[in-house]
């Protein structure tokens, strides 16, 4: 049976560690294009690429 809840990225099946994504490169690509709309902003210059914070260095394995 089809199963509708799945990485919203990408479709794939969620895992619970990145919950509701399949993986942290989706949790990362959703919430950077989610930062990139909130940091559109005039004379606020912020690269994606250096917010990092999000990771808290955890290792799944
Ligand atoms: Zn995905």
């Amino acid at each position: 049976m089809p199963k509708r809840d799945g990485c919203p990225i990408c479709g794939e099946p969620t895992q619970s560690e990145f919950k509701p994504f399949c993986s942290r490169g989706c949790k990362d690509r959703d919430l950077l294009q989610w930062l990139g709309e909130g940091y559109r902003v005039p004379g606020e210059a912020v690269d994606p690429n250096a917010q990092t914070g999000l990771d808290t260095g955890r290792d799944p394995d």
